[in-house]
């Protein structure tokens, strides 16, 4: 592999960040076995348990039982009504053919005439004396339907009586073993995310950090994420409760450190430009010559020459390195003891000789402090 510093910087990043991942991801599965197993030591509530502490069973039966009346009825009222209307057919069959025979007789034929008439009409009173009986069983087989309909809304109403107060007691029930679940899941997942905090805050600086990060990743995902589709309604207030402390502590942690940052900087700007130099570290240079800064107080020191100049004829607004930083009096860049080439000040080797460069500014600073 070829040594390359910027590009050995990003793979070292890269796989920091690989780390922290697989990490996390072996982590979450793992919590989400335990929590899985925790999960399956509760029984969960039955809605058919609760049934059986109320007469809904009662009511159904004795329901079922009107039910199978009314199917009973009603094919007894198809039968009828088959039976009725066939009787109605030969009815209507019969007077048509004694209509069409007593319009073919004379009245000279009267005495067989007359005995044929009465036993034709006997036939024809018989029949309808039949769709009469046939009528009123129908009539009275649609009422008692209908009274039994009735009697099955009303066994209905109690059913749904009794089913309001099991689903009451089942939606009670399933609310405390939520619950339960919850506080459990909450018993293994807060420590966890306590700890994985307490990394983010202290264990930033050490070296096994992408490991530590690892872990904080998973504490957050096991907090906000593993927990959420467990969340009984009110998990909700927890979850956003402990999210907003949370964003407090860390926020208020984040000001703090970025104050006190602040201060050290502008403490450390007091002391003179050579022991300020003294404390630069090389890749703290590197990067600041990288990005036209002063390493010391991390403003820009280039220089726009029309700008710099009021405004002149003949500027041509090109960018000027300084010598000394505008800001903080740094000395930014200076010339090699050996070859007199300008160096930017910071960085061990002069560029065109080797030598080095800020060896000899060095002991200097510690000859004048001693
Ligand atoms: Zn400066
Ligand atoms: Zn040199």
């Amino acid at each position: 592999m070829e040594f390359n510093n910027k590009k050995l910087t990003r793979t070292k990043k890269l796989i920091h960040y690989l780390i922290s991942i697989a990490l996390a991801i072996f982590l979450i599965g793992l919590a989400n076995r335990i929590i899985g197993d925790l999960d399956e030591t509760a029984h969960r509530p039955n809605l058919q348990d609760f049934e059986t502490a109320t007469e809904v069973h009662k009511y159904r039966l004795l329901n079922n039982a009107v039910q199978d009346s009314i199917r009973d009825i009603i094919s007894d009222k198809n039968a009828l009504q088959l039976n009725l209307d066939l009787a109605s057919t030969t009815l209507k069959q019969e007077r048509s053919s004694f209509k069409s025979w007593i319009s073919t007789r004379r009245a000279t034929q009267s005495s067989s005439l007359d005995i044929e008439v009465r036993k034709r009409n006997l036939i024809m009173d018989s029949i309808q004396e039949i769709i009469t009986t046939y009528q009123r069983e129908k009539t009275s087989k649609e009422a008692s339907i209908q009274e039994l309909r009735v009697l099955s809304l009303n066994r209905q109403r109690l059913i749904d009586e009794e089913m309001d107060q099991v689903y009451e007691m089942y939606s009670q029930a399933v609310h405390s073993f939520e619950l339960k679940v919850f506080l459990k899941r909450l018993l293994f997942v807060f420590p966890v995310l306590l700890l994985g905090i307490w990394m983010l805050v202290k264990r930033r600086k050490h070296i096994y950090w992408p490991l530590f990060r690892g872990f904080v990743f998973f504490s957050f995902y096991a907090f906000f994420v593993g927990l959420v589709p467990y969340l009984p309604s009110y998990g909700g207030y927890v979850r956003y409760a402990i999210g907003i402390l949370l964003s407090l502590f860390l926020g208020i942690y984040a000001i703090r450190s970025l104050q006190a940052f602040i201060k050290r900087k502008k403490e450390e700007l007091q002391q003179s430009t050579a022991a300020r130099s003294q404390q630069i570290k090389e890749e703290v240079a590197e990067k600041a010559l990288e990005n036209h800064m002063c390493p010391s107080c991390g403003k820009d020191y280039l220089i726009n020459e029309l700008h710099q100049s009021g405004g002149k004829k003949g500027m041509s607004g090109k960018f000027k390195v300084t010598t000394y930083c505008r800001h903080c009096g740094l000395q930014l860049f200076k010339d090699c003891d050996s070859c007199e080439t300008t160096n930017y000040a910071h960085l061990p080797h002069c560029y065109s000789c080797g030598d080095l460069v800020t060896k000899k500014e060095i002991i200097e600073s510690v000859h004048n402090t001693g």
